[in-house]
């Protein structure tokens, strides 16, 4: 029952970054380690930092996550911006040629406009079930330094 405990502990007690935390920072496009504005080279719009300069955690991973962020992404467009323009032109809103024009510029600006909160919000659905994979919760191993330098 030891161990079992410690598992708990680790999952909803001891987390040094919480779930909350986690999501917070998901959605505002930050680190879900560190929390700095570090996912995006300065400067770009559209270019990933390989791993965060404050704190070191990977961000560019292998290319299922770019694939995974590319879903949402395409997902949020299609539930989000396609089906409303679509909806309204069936029920006689707005008239189908609008309709068609808003679907093709949406088509091709709201995967550009959302591309970083989905980079941001795949990393974050991540951790949002693995929290105690980030670096910050992770238990100290034998030889790691403590924090005020000691080993
Ligand atoms: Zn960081």
């Amino acid at each position: 029952m030891p161990a079992l405990r410690r598992m708990v502990e680790r999952l909803f007690v001891l987390m040094k970054v919480t779930r909350g935390q986690i999501i917070a920072r998901g959605l505002s496009n930050r680190c879900p380690n560190c929390g700095g504005h570090t996912l995006f080279k300065p400067g770009t719009l559209f270019e990933l930092n390989p791993e965060c300069p404050r704190c070191g955690l990977k961000i560019e991973r292998d290319e299922g996550f770019f694939l995974g962020s590319m879903s949402l992404n395409y997902g949020v467009t299609l539930v989000g911006f396609l089906t409303p323009v679509m909806l309204l032109a069936w029920s006689g809103v707005i008239p189908v040629v609008t309709a068609v024009i808003l679907a093709g510029a949406g088509a091709i600006l709201m995967p550009a406009l959302f591309y970083r909160s989905s980079r941001s919000w795949w990393l974050m659905n991540y951790y949002v079930f693995l929290p105690q994979h980030l670096p910050a919760n992770r238990d100290p191993q034998p030889g790691d330094a403590t924090e005020d330098g000691n080993v």
